[in-house]
């Protein structure tokens, strides 16, 4: 089928191409050394994950550990407060673990022990991701060790301590902004000794090839449910399909399914403060080509052309890049990508827990948000909203900034 011109039958087969490249995106800018390391993963995925036993372990996992499928609940008096069209979320606040991230990290662990790996190693910023492969290290019986900056480790303390408590171990970042993208540049050059025992898992669709593809194709369990669920629940396909984008694996999980569909795809960053540099993590909107953390893609630069400062309310958003496939997305305009800024994401929060007793995470509020914006703008229809996590780890953060609303 034809979408905007682009035929989409073949997509997922067949991009990234056989360099990990998405159009001029992606790729693996990266040491001769690392790069070994990368072929490594790329060929054992290729073989072991592609065989009929991973599949069978992964799809066995996902039903008696993680609890899948999550469900799609239909949002009737939100949608009811602000005119005909229909809202629905994906559940993936219902995902063991509170959030999305653990479907990319089963599958990366999983990965890892059939290659004989003894220790996985990440990055963390929400803590969402550390929490993720901490439990599933603990499942699989691995050792963890996850990178994390001092102001997210204050910011995050109740997901510090489950990573302790799931025997992890959380080594504190200190230099620059101590957040997210001195993690992962921390957890990078950890892994870049340390490859031939252990293996980097990436939080999103990020770094360089395979992760991009592998980290989608683990989370596109999320848009083909989605997907076969709303058609059950409702016979149709919804008009539009949201999510929201920090590195970009929830909304690549969801837009997986729907890429090859006659709907409208939007993925939202977040405009934080406003539209300044440094105010904001908004990087497909204001940012520009570039190469960092061994992939290349739009990202905000400062005035030396290193990544820029960022922020967001959501510290899982707040990273200066968004994965190459991203980029490509916008570019072929197969995605269209907006922003939201913290106000509107706050009403969002506030909004869903109050009419449908569900509390998001303050990054799937962006996408809440976004999904609200919409349906006052369309006259009828229908709206899939990617709801990736709970928001319980933004609670006291909230009131104390905001106030009980
Ligand atoms: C980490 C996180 C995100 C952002 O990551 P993506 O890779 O862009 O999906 C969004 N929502 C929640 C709940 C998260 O924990």
């Amino acid at each position: 089928m034809k979408h905007n011109g682009y035929e989409f039958d073949n997509y997922l087969k067949s991009h990234p191409d056989m360099n990990g490249f998405f159009g001029r995106y992606g790729g693996a800018y990266v040491s001769d050394e690392l790069k070994r390391a990368m072929a490594e993963i790329t060929e054992a995925y290729f073989t072991i994950a592609k065989s009929s036993k991973f599949i069978g372990d992964l799809r066995r996992i996902r039903k008696e550990f993680q609890g899948r499928p999550t469900p799609v609940s239909h949002l009737e008096r939100l949608s009811g407060s602000l005119g005909n069209v229909q809202l629905y979320v994906k559940r993936e606040d219902l995902n063991h673990t509170g959030a999305h991230k653990l479907n990319h990290c089963m599958g990366e662990a999983l990965l890892a022990k059939y290659m004989g790996k003894k220790k996985v190693i990440a990055e963390t910023g929400a803590g969402q991701h550390g929490v993720a492969l901490a439990t599933a290290a603990a499942y699989f019986g691995l050792e963890c060790d996850i990178y994390m900056g001092s102001v997210d480790i204050k910011k995050q303390a109740p997901n510090v301590a489950r990573m302790k408590i799931l025997g992890a171990n959380v080594v504190e970042v200190t230099h620059g902004l101590q957040t997210l993208k001195e993690a992962v540049d921390a957890a990078f050059d950890a892994y870049c000794k340390e490859y031939k025992d252990a293996i980097y898992c990436i939080g999103s669709v990020l770094g360089p090839h395979p992760f991009p593809m592998m980290v989608r194709d683990f989370q596109s369990v999320v848009g083909i449910e989605a997907r076969e669920q709303f058609l059950e629940m409702t016979g149709e396909l919804p008009d539009a399909v949201v999510a929201c984008v920090g590195g970009g694996s929830n909304a690549m999980g969801m837009f997986s399914g729907f890429l090859n569909d006659p709907v409208d795809i939007y993925g939202i960053e977040p405009l934080g403060r406003g539209e300044a540099l440094g105010d904001h993590a908004a990087s497909l909107k204001y940012g520009t080509e570039g190469i960092m953390h061994g992939f290349n893609s739009i990202m905000l630069k400062d005035e030396n052309g290193e990544p820029a400062p960022v922020y967001s309310v959501a510290s899982g958003l707040d990273y200066p890049s968004s994965g190459p496939e991203h980029a490509y997305l916008r570019d072929i305009g197969r995605v269209k990508y907006d922003v939201v800024d913290d106000e509107e994401t706050i009403d969002a929060f506030y909004k869903l827990s109050r009419m449908e007793g569900i509390i998001p995470a303050i990054e799937s509020s962006h996408a809440v948000a976004f999904g609200m914006r919409l349906a006052k703008q369309m006259e009828r229809g229908s709206i899939l909203i990617c709801l990736s996590g709970r928001g319980d780890k933004d609670m006291d953060y909230i009131i104390e900034k905001y106030g009980i609303r």
